[in-house]
């Protein structure tokens, strides 16, 4: 395999690994039951901006679009969005306020780096190790949100639907 082909993939695990990493802030603030939205609310621990979006109920993975601090509120500039680089150069804090990220974010983010790398690597074609990439994706964010009954509820409808689409790539 060529390098490129390598570093594609590679790169395509780190930007997964990053959306990932959203899937994970957002998905279990977004299916919050009322009681555990209450407790959020009056949480000292986050900021205005993300509590005003947890009570009008508009967190989701597509708004507001650009990442943000939970703490600060402060967005993330495009040079503050880099997988793995600039949580390594921001020795994992918030660049406003100092909140540290958290080990996860870099985790995801490396993980789906190497297991990209490696599926694109060992498996022929690109179908298959995108396919074997997108289940593992899934699988991440099932487990780390298995504690989150609302939101795993929501995961094993998207579960069916990529089912389907696993079966339609082997038939193929
Ligand atoms: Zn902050």
């Amino acid at each position: 395999m060529e390098y490129f082909e390598i570093c594609i993939w590679a790169v395509l695990g780190l930007i997964a690994g990053s959306f990932v990493s959203v899937c994970l802030d957002r998905l279990p603030l977004q299916f919050a039951d009322d009681e555990q939205r209450s407790s959020l609310l009056t949480s000292p621990d986050f900021s205005l901006y993300l509590k005003k979006h947890i009570r009008k109920r508009t967190l989701s993975l597509a708004t507001p679009a650009r990442s943000f601090c939970f703490s600060c509120g402060h967005q993330l500039s495009w040079f503050e969005n880099i997988p793995v680089l600039s949580f390594v150069l921001s020795r994992g804090h918030c660049r406003k306020c100092n909140t540290p990220i958290g080990a996860g974010t870099i985790l995801t983010e490396t993980v789906h780096g190497l297991v990209y790398l490696g599926f694109g690597w060992f498996l022929n074609g690109w179908i298959w190790p995108l396919t074997f990439s997108i289940n593992f994706s899934f699988l991440w964010i099932l487990g780390r949100c298995w504690s989150c009954r609302q939101t795993r509820k929501v995961l094993y409808f998207a579960g069916a639907v990529l089912l389907i689409l696993n079966f339609g790539v082997y038939y193929y």
